[in-house]
């Protein structure tokens, strides 16, 4: 039996693209797309009622063990600057998280994403009390929920040199786990925190993994002055010579930040293809200046670095930053920024995501958008931008299963796993008042 959606506005991101009809689905994966497509009898049909069809997002950088962090208590003492707000804040967070909170988590934050149309997240992950084994906690969570994950361990010496063995183990096991299976729902990059709180042998043991599985480094750069100040104080290079000599800085790798990337280190980032992931509502937050998107060679990955899974809200919201900065950046831009999202996890993941055309994953999200103004794939950024929110989610379909039906979860009592959570969190945030500031 094939699901068909019916009387469509059928929206691809990579390339940017609008057709009218239904949708085909077969088993995981698209079939037809096309004003001919119609439900035979038998099939099971959604009728998008001339609204926005468009294939599930993806969240390029994202930490989902901060889906509980929603309301946590203030630190002891107000941060000043941002290595005070990592120590303060995110560093005693991670370390209050345990197997149950971390799976606890990511199934929030799956949930989370699944109401924004966001089924893919390429997330980055720290516990530093709960190593091994966290990632397939993150996978559990994200499979009760049925989303697609790009999972990697942040290793770091934060926590000394066990730390970094763990660290570099869990990616290790998790993608030689990754490796052994059918390609589609789970993968692995290897994870590094940032190279200020790293050894020039880590990024390199980091890189080399990553390139003994095929893979790339997910790693923060830049986000704050503080990365490459601590570079040249504490490990006797600049960040860029750091990670150009480690092995790092290549295409299949994802840069978080580059907020404070020079002139220099932008010629360098550019010349290796490297992606870098931009954040404007985290880099807002955490009060660490504007990225230069407009001086990225590439197109960018865009991610919400753990505020939430919406993707419509963070689109919109690197738009207005980039205006209000008087930065110069065509709206077509910010659509590519999902489509290089769609492109690095199906890179990953082994399938197509980011087109609904035969042969790409069944990824659909179906929404109530029905455009009062014309839709074409030369308007689509501003549908994308000014009209179109997570609000208009209405279904939603991974690898062809429904997750989200008429805005109920399918398969879960999420009024009830909310409120599970809730008593984890609970837990956890007595945990987190516990750890004294570092
Ligand atoms: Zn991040």
């Amino acid at each position: 039996m094939a699901t068909v959606i019916q009387d469509a506005l059928v929206v691809g991101l990579d390339p940017a693209s609008v057709i009218e009809g239904g949708v085909r689905i077969e088993g995981d994966r698209v079939t037809a797309v096309g004003p001919g497509v119609c439900p035979s009898a038998g099939d099971e049909s959604i009728d998008a009622r001339g609204a926005v069809v468009l294939p599930g997002l993806v969240n390029g950088h994202t930490h989902l063990y901060a889906a509980l962090a929603t309301g946590m208590p203030a630190p002891p003492r107000a941060p000043t600057n941002f290595h005070e707000i990592l120590r303060y804040v995110w560093w005693r967070l991670d370390r209050a998280l345990d197997a149950e909170s971390i799976r606890t988590s990511a199934r929030i934050g799956a949930l989370d994403a699944l109401r924004c149309g966001t089924t893919t997240l390429i997330d980055h992950h720290a516990s530093p009390e709960c190593i091994a084994g966290s990632l397939d906690a993150i996978e559990a969570g994200l499979s009760d929920v049925g989303l697609r994950g790009v999972l990697c361990y942040e290793v770091t010496e934060r926590n000394g040199r066990d730390g970094v063995a763990a660290g570099l183990a869990e990616n290790e096991r998790y993608a030689a786990r990754c490796a052994g299976r059918r390609a589609g729902r789970f993968a692995a990059m290897i994870g590094a925190h940032a190279a200020f709180t790293m050894r020039d042998e880590d990024l390199a043991a980091c890189a080399a993994l990553a390139h003994r599985f095929g893979g790339g480094v997910h790693i923060h750069v830049a986000e704050d002055g503080c990365d490459d100040a601590i570079c040249r104080a504490t490990h006797g290079g600049g960040l860029l010579d750091r990670l150009a000599a480690s092995g790092i800085l290549k295409i299949e790798s994802i840069l978080g930040h580059g907020t404070h990337l020079t002139a220099d280190d932008l010629r360098r980032v550019n010349a290796s293809n490297v992606r870098v992931a931009h954040n404007p509502r985290s880099n807002m937050n955490n009060r660490v200046g504007y990225a230069p998107i407009d001086r990225l060679a590439r197109p960018i990955l865009l991610g919400t670095d753990g505020i939430g899974a919406d993707m419509f809200a963070e689109l919109r919201a690197a738009w207005f930053k980039a205006c209000d900065a008087r930065v110069a950046v065509p709206p077509d831009r910010f659509v590519a920024m999902l489509a290089e999202n769609a492109r690095a996890a199906s890179e990953r993941l082994g399938v197509r995501i980011g087109a609904l055309e035969p042969g790409a994953a069944a990824d659909v999200v179906v929404t109530d958008y029905v455009p009062a103004s014309p839709l074409t794939a030369g308007s689509l950024a501003g549908h994308l931008i000014f009209g179109l929110s997570a609000t208009h989610v209405r279904t939603v379909l991974v690898g062809g299963q429904v997750r989200l039906r008429d805005r109920q979860v399918v398969g879960l009592d999420e009024p009830g796993v909310r409120r599970e959570a809730r008593e984890i969190a609970r837990r956890m945030w007595e945990r987190l008042e516990r750890i004294t500031l570092g």
